[in-house]
C-alpha cells in the first residue's frame, strides 16, 4: 500500500455519544471483527474500560476497504480500489489530552462524533479544538439520529456557529440501526489526506502507546512517520538513547497479525524486547540505529497533577500492594511511584497520576484485576513555595511541608486549570455559585443557541480535584457537561492545615487550604472526626 491509499483517522467525542459503537461498525463493515461477535466495544480492551465507557489506553486497528471509484471516475464504472484504513483511537478524557494530541498527530484526519438529541458538549468542544490545532480534516458525525428526540438540524446549527463547520459537511448516522453508516468510510478516503511522510527517508516512527504482554513482552503501538520498519532491524530511541532489535512487526487486524514490515504512513505495533513500558514512551521517535534524525516534534514527559497516598488496608499486606503496584505500572508509566510512610497508616507509597480519572482508574485496577486492598489519603495537587532565603520548595504530599520552617514563606503557587461548562440556561445562577465558592474567575460566557450557555473558568486544580463534579451534576440535575485542560500556576494565599489528635498531629490528614478557607474545612473535618472517635481521657 503506497501512501496515496492509506487513511489514518482518529474518531472523537463527548462521552456516550457513540464513539466505541461507531469504532465498532466500522470494523464490522470491513470484515475485521465478525458482525455480534458479543463483545461490544472492540476497542475498550480493559475491565475499567468496559464498566466505566471510557477508553483509557488508545489502541488501533487496520481495516482494509474496498473503495467504489464510481465517484471519482465514473467511466471505468464499477472498479473498486483497495484500501488500508488505520482507525487510531484515543483516550476520551481530559487527563490524557497529552496522549490524545500524540494519538492525533499519527492522523491527517477525525470523524467528531456528536449526540443528534444532546448536542455538542463539553468534550466535543476540548476534542474538536485539539483536532484544529492539530491540523487535522474534521469530518462531523451526527449520530444517534434514531432517537426520537434527535434534532440533526439544531445539532448543525451548533456546529457551525461554534465551530464554522458547514452544515452540508454533516453525516448523519446511527451506528445502532446502522442507518448512514455507509457514507462513512468513503467519506474518510474522500476528505481526508494521506499520510505526508516520506518514503525514501530515515525511518521516523511515533511511539503511541505501549502496553505489556505476558508472553511477549511490551508491544508498542506505532506510526511509521518516514520510511519503512522490518522485523530484525536495529532501532534506537531518541527519548531515551535505548537500543533494541525488532523481533515482531505487525499491524493490529484487529488482533496482532504479525506483517515483518511497516510501510511509510502506516500504523501498526513492534516488539522489541524492551523490559518496561517506562522505556516506551509516549511520543518518543523511534528510528535506525544507523542514523541520526531529528525527533518528531511533540514530545513531553508525563505531568503529573494529582498525587495522593496509597497504603495497604491491612498493615501486613505491604508486600501484596508492593508487588500489585509493580506490575500495574508495567502497564500503567505514566504513574509516578515513591515509598512514604506515614506515623498513622505505616509503609506505603505516594503516586502521581495525570489527573482525577486516571488516579480512580489506577485505584480500580489495582482492586480488580491484582486483588490488593488499599486506604487512599485525600488527594493533593502539586503547591510551590518560596521562602525568604531564596529557596523554593515543591509539596506533593502536604505532611512533608514543614510547619516552623526556618525561614518565611514569601508567595505560594497552586495549579490552575481552564474549565469548560456546558449548561442549560436555567442552572446558571446555581453554576456561577459553585464556582465562585470554589475560587474561580469567568472567562467567557456565551449562548450556544436559545437554550444551553457556555461557560469559561480559571479555577484552581485544588478546588476540582474534590467533588467538584459530582457537585456540578447534582446541581444541574445531570445535565451539566465539564472538561478542563491545564493552565498556569497561580499566586495564592495558602496555609497548612494541621489535624491533632490528643495533642499528636496526623500527618496523614494534613493538607494545604487557601487561608480563608481553612477555618471552615477545619472545623467540617473535626465534626467528621467527632462521629468516629470516642473521647479517650488522657
Ligand atoms: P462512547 O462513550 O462515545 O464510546 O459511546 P458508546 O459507543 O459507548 O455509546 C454510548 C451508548 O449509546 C451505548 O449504550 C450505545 O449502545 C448507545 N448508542 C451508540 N450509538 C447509538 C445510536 O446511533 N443510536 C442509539 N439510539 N444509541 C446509540
Ligand atoms: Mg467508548
Amino acid at each position: 500500500y503506497p501512501p496515496e491509499r492509506i487513511r489514518n483517522f482518529s474518531i472523537i467525542a463527548h462521552v456516550d455519544h457513540g464513539k466505541s459503537t461507531l469504532a465498532d461498525r466500522l470494523l464490522e463493515l470491513t470484515g475485521t471483527i465478525k458482525k455480534g461477535h458479543g463483545q461490544p466495544q472492540y476497542l475498550d480492551k480493559l475491565q475499567v474500560e468496559r464498566e466505566r465507557g471510557i477508553t483509557v489506553k488508545a489502541q488501533t486497528a487496520t481495516m482494509f476497504y474496498n473503495y467504489k471509484l464510481d465517484g471519482l471516475k465514473a467511466e471505468e464504472g464499477h472498479e473498486t480500489q483497495a484500501f488500508l484504513l488505520n482507525l487510531v483511537d484515543t483516550p476520551g478524557h481530559v487527563d490524557f489530552s497529552y496522549e490524545v494530541s500524540r494519538s492525533l498527530a499519527a492522523c491527517q484526519g477525525v470523524l467528531l462524533v456528536v449526540d443528534a438529541a444532546q448536542g455538542v458538549q463539553a468534550q466535543t468542544v476540548a476534542n474538536f479544538y485539539l483536532a484544529f490545532e492539530s491540523g487535522l480534516t474534521i469530518i462531523p458525525v451526527i449520530n444517534k439520529i434514531d432517537q426520537p428526540t434527535a434534532d440533526p438540524e439544531r445539532v448543525k446549527a451548533q456546529l457551525m456557529s461554534m465551530f464554522d463547520l458547514d452544515p452540508s459537511d454533516a453525516l448523519l448516522t446511527s451506528a445502532k440501526t446502522g442507518q448512514g453508516l455507509e457514507q462513512v468510510l468513503p467519506a474518510v478516503i474522500q476528505r481526508i489526506a494521506p499520510p505526508p511522510g516520506k518514503s525514501n527517508s530515515p525511518l521516523r516512527m511515533l511511539l503511541l502507546d505501549s502496553y505489556y504482554d505476558e508472553y511477549k513482552g511490551v508491544i508498542c503501538h506505532v506510526a511509521v512517520v518516514d520510511g519503512t520498519v522490518r522485523k530484525g532491524d536495529k532501532i534506537s530511541s531518541a527519548g531515551t538513547g535505548h537500543s533494541y532489535e525488532l523481533l515482531d512487526v505487525g499491524v493490529m487486524h484487529p488482533e496482532l497479525t504479525p506483517t515483518g514490515v511497516l510501510l511509510t504512513g502506516q500504523v501498526g505495533y513492534i516488539v522489541s524486547g524492551m523490559r518496561s513500558t517506562k522505556e516506551a514512551r509516549i511520543g518518543d521517535t523511534l528510528y535506525h540505529s544507523r542514523n541520526t534524525v531529528e525527533p518528531l516534534p511533540g514530545f513531553k514527559p508525563a505531568k503529573h497533577m494529582v498525587f495522593s497516598g496509597l497504603y495497604p488496608a491491612d498493615g501486613s499486606d505491604f508486600e501484596v500492594l508492593n508487588h500489585a503496584i509493580e506490575r500495574l505500572t508495567c502497564n500503567d508509566a505514566s504513574v509516578s511511584i515513591s515509598k512514604e510512610s506515614s506515623t498513622a497508616l505505616g509503609l506505603g507509597f505516594r503516586c502521581g497520576f495525570l489527573g482525577l480519572l486516571h488516579m480512580d482508574v489506577f485505584h480500580q485496577r489495582l482492586e480488580q484485576e491484582y486483588g490488593a486492598h488499599v486506604i487512599s489519603t485525600v488527594p493533593t495537587v502539586p503547591y510551590i513555595f518560596e521562602y525568604s532565603d531564596g529557596s523554593k520548595l515543591e509539596v506533593q504530599n502536604p505532611a512533608l511541608l514543614p510547619s516552623n520552617p526556618k525561614s518565611r514563606v514569601t508567595v505560594c503557587w497552586e495549579p490552575t486549570v481552564i474549565a469548560t461548562i456546558i449548561i442549560p440556561s436555567e442552572y446558571v445562577g446555581s453554576v456561577i455559585t459553585l464556582c465562585s465558592e470554589r475560587r474561580g474567575q469567568q472567562l467567557e460566557y456565551s449562548f450556544i443557541d436559545s437554550q444551553r450557555v457556555f461557560m469559561k473558568y480559571r479555577l484552581p486544580l485544588r478546588e476540582i480535584v474534590v467533588d467538584f463534579y459530582n457537585e456540578l451534576k447534582s446541581l444541574t440535575s445531570g445535565y451539566a457537561s465539564f472538561d478542563y485542560e491545564d493552565a498556569d500556576y497561580q499566586q495564592s494565599d495558602l496555609v497548612k492545615l494541621d489535624v491533632l489528635l490528643n495533642g499528636q498531629t496526623v500527618d496523614a490528614m494534613a493538607t494545604i487550604v487557601h487561608t480563608l478557607k481553612a477555618q471552615r474545612v477545619g472545623r467540617e473535618l473535626v465534626e467528621k472526626l467527632k462521629k468516629f472517635i470516642d473521647r479517650y481521657v488522657i
